[in-house]
């Protein structure tokens, strides 16, 4: 092959021409930069909703707190309709709340099942003591 730059021959794999100097490999920067990093920003993607925790409000709502899972069905219900008319805030912002009211549910499900806890503890304590004092 002949240089570009000078026209003088040199070896087909020469990186370097033998006369001026130049740079004999091919020019890879301008067209190798396409596709790639055009993917993938701010976490959703445009074709899928967000989570809605459905599941978690529905649960909570059953076994305890119905207010607070109430919100957290109605929120998560609104996640994919939100989605689907183009409001992609407001179906992040809903499922965020759906979490949140779940995630309260749940808690104060806990503590109420601690606080029944103690409660028959401290009831049983009392009842055997009372029979023992008997
Ligand atoms: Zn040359």
């Amino acid at each position: 092959m002949y240089c570009k730059k000078c026209g003088a021959e040199v070896a087909d794999n020469a990186v370097v021409c033998g006369n001026c100097g130049a740079s004999l490999l091919r020019d890879s920067s301008s067209a190798n930069n396409q596709g790639g990093a055009a993917y993938g920003q701010g976490g959703y993607s445009q074709n899928f909703p967000p989570p809605s925790y459905l599941v978690w409000a529905i649960l909570t709502t059953i076994f305890c707190c119905l207010p607070f899972g109430i919100v957290s069905i109605v929120n998560a219900a609104s996640v994919e309709s939100r989605f689907r008319s183009g409001d992609v805030q407001g179906a992040l912002r809903a499922s965020a709340n759906a979490k949140k009211w779940a995630i309260a549910a749940a808690i104060s499900w806990a503590v109420i099942l601690v606080i029944y806890f103690f409660f028959a503890v401290m009831v049983g304590v009392a009842g055997i003591a009372g029979f023992g004092g008997l």
